[in-house]
């Protein structure tokens, strides 16, 4: 037990979680009384039930968004920013809770839920910043006979959809653009991790956000309940976050009211070490592209590829640091490593482990998950990981760091491309020319050049490929909820 988390505090977070659905700006039970189990991955225990939408109540949340978009479009800006401030200021005022509750019901050391519970509260500083300063433009028409007005407006009512890896800043990154862009919405977050979306919902509620401008609908039915509203062509916008092949239906569902979409899909990172890199440096940035979040992430590097000169030296590093992560209950002292979310993701990780060693793998560290209670796998490190290996191209989502060395520029690049996906790599070298060059040719919407993370709500984040469509965070991410428009006047 953490000096600081007693079993006392972690029963009154959870016992002053809010639970039910926030809709029209009211707490609701589900209408046909359904409720959905919470469980502490790192004990499977359940924590507590959760109110369990039926597509009546998704109905009735998108009736929501639907008739408060008319007025919440017309809301100046500044008082639009200045709702997203105070939620910005609420955020860290209740740091201690939201950090709680998200390590209980998702299972990350509490310490990367302070670090998320801050990155998520950034986009909302950022996008109240973006809020005033939508611009439109003026323009003489080449004739000489008009003049082009260019105008911003809200794109309108918007499906937001996330994941349970971040459960907190999945969701600012988009209700924070929404928000600041004038658009109403639905969001209907993970049924795994809702605890966290909801306590948001209460701070949003708090910080003045008018009533059905921001809905959370919990399911664990999400198929049934977002199908007939994203079919229903009365929101005109969805923006998810998930993996590829429930983003596909999504857009194939989209393509019926031809929606604007917004896909934060998965990823199959690569991380390059050359010959000429910080070796130090490189195993830093390694640790972070893939230990953050236990290496549940879509940035997280699945295939770890290192010249062949410097592969020992790496590996042995980064076996050494990863051995030293200390495994267990998140809101334990120290603790690195929490559990998987549930189950079945640890039964993944075990299985491309296992399919890895088979292939001709060998185990550095670790390998095996681990007995007892709780969805634990320790931190693994597995060499010369071949081409037909299944981690090559699937998603691991685990602790699990899969070496192969290369000796060739043009080889490893080939092989970084070789993927359907391309949301980010890592790049690690000490020569600017060679740095440059690999940067261009990786086929990806992000890199990270000697450093092991890209995510800052103030870069645009997102994927090309199979990784997804549009950018969330930046000057751009608001882009993504508004609609340009064109007036044109005749002279
Ligand atoms: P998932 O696709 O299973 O689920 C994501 C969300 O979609 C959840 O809320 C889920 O309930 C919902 N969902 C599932 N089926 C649905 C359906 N038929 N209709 C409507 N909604 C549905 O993904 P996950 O397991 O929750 O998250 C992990 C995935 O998310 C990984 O692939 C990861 O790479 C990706 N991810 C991507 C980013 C990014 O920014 N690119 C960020 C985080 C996670």
């Amino acid at each position: 037990m953490s000096a600081l988390i007693t079993a006392d505090r972690e029963q009154a977070v959870i016992a002053a979680a809010p639970t039910r659905l926030y809709i029209d700006g009211e707490w609701r039970d589900a209408r046909e009384g359904r409720t959905l189990d919470v469980v502490d991955p790192s004990t499977g225990q359940v924590l507590t039930k959760v109110a369990d939408a039926s597509p009546e109540d998704g109905w009735d949340a998108l009736k929501a968004a639907e008739a408060a978009q008319k007025g919440f479009a017309t809301m100046p800006p500044r008082q639009r920013a200045d709702i997203l401030m105070n939620a910005f200021r609420l955020m860290h005022e209740r740091k201690d809770d939201l950090a709680l509750l998200m390590t209980l019901e998702m299972g990350k050391p509490l310490a990367e839920a302070y670090g998320e519970v801050n990155y998520a509260a950034e986009f909302f500083r950022h996008f109240a910043e973006e809020a005033t300063r939508i611009s439109g433009g003026y323009q003489t028409a080449p004739t000489g006979s008009a003049r082009f007005l260019i105008h911003r407006q809200p794109v309108g009512p918007s499906i937001l959809i996330t994941p349970w890896n971040f459960p907190l800043a999945m969701g600012t990154r988009k209700i924070g653009p929404a928000l600041a862009a004038g658009c109403t919405s639905v969001l209907k977050p993970a049924e795994l991790t809702p605890l966290s979306m909801l306590a948001l919902a209460d701070i949003l509620h708090e910080a003045g956000v008018p009533a059905g401008v921001v809905n959370i609908v919990v399911t664990s039915t999400a198929g049934e309940v977002t199908e007939p509203l994203i079919r229903s062509g009365i929101a005109r916008k969805l923006s998810f976050t998930g993996s590829t092949p429930v983003g596909r239906k999504l857009l194939e569902q989209c393509a019926e009211k031809v929606l604007r979409t917004s896909m934060e899909l998965g990823g199959n990172a690569a991380l390059v070490v050359f010959e000429d890199a910080d070796l130090d440096r490189a195993v830093e940035g390694a640790m972070l592209a893939k230990m953050r979040n236990s290496g549940e992430a879509c940035t997280a590097a699945n295939r770890i590829f290192v010249h062949s000169s410097v592969i020992e030296e790496f590996s042995q590093k980064l076996a050494e640091k990863m051995g030293a992560m200390k495994v267990g209950r998140g809101v334990d002292d120290d603790v690195k490593v929490g559990p998987m979310v549930d189950s079945r993701q640890r039964d993944k990780v075990a299985e491309l482990v296992d399919d890895a060693v088979r292939s001709g793998a060998e185990v550095i560290l670790g390998g095996e998950p681990a007995a007892g209670e709780g969805y634990f796998y320790p931190p693994t490190v597995l060499s010369g990981v071949p081409r037909r290996a299944r981690m090559w191209s699937e998603e691991i989502f685990g602790p699990v760091a899969p070496l192969t060395p290369f000796d060739e520029e043009d080889q490893v690049i080939d092989w970084v491309n070789d993927t359907e996906y391309g949301l980010v790599n890592y790049v690690f070298t000490n020569d600017l020319t060679r740095a440059v060059r690999v940067a261009e040719q990786v086929e990806s919407g992000m890199v990270g050049l000697n450093q092991g993370a890209v995510s800052n709500p103030a870069a645009p984040f997102g994927g090309i490929k199979e990784s997804g469509l549009g950018r969330e965070g930046g000057d751009v991410g608001i882009d993504e909820f508004l609609e340009t428009k064109y007036i044109g006047i005749a002279m």
